[in-house]
């Protein structure tokens, strides 16, 4: 018997990851993202409200010191302070000790 492995037509996808339906595509550059929240927040790195940005997950900062102790996050490390030697285990050590830098 044979198994009918003919599975009719081929489709001609483009190839995956270049296009697929229901991705966003920004209208400023050549960026494309999965869903509409993802592309909104995209959008607010062309405005230039936000002067740092996490390129990880589409979220942008107004101030190093939020945006250091969020990309700290992402690697899975502790928290460095970039105006002195010390490292925090916690965000919110960290935040503390840095506000302490600008009193
Ligand atoms: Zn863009
Ligand atoms: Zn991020
Ligand atoms: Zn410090």
């Amino acid at each position: 018997m044979a198994m009918g492995l003919v599975a009719g037509p081929k489709v001609d996808h483009a190839p995956s990851g270049v296009y697929a339906p229901g991705k966003f595509c920004c209208t400023k550059c050549p960026k494309t993202f999965v869903g509409k929240d993802g592309l909104r927040r995209h959008m607010q790195q062309h405005t230039g409200r936000f002067s740092y940005w996490c390129d990880q997950c589409q979220r942008g900062f107004t101030v190093k010191c939020n945006y250091t102790g969020h990309m700290a996050k992402h690697e899975g490390r502790t928290f460095p302070c970039d105006l002195c030697d010390k490292r925090f285990q916690s965000l919110r050590g960290f935040q503390k000790h840095y506000t302490e830098h600008q009193s």
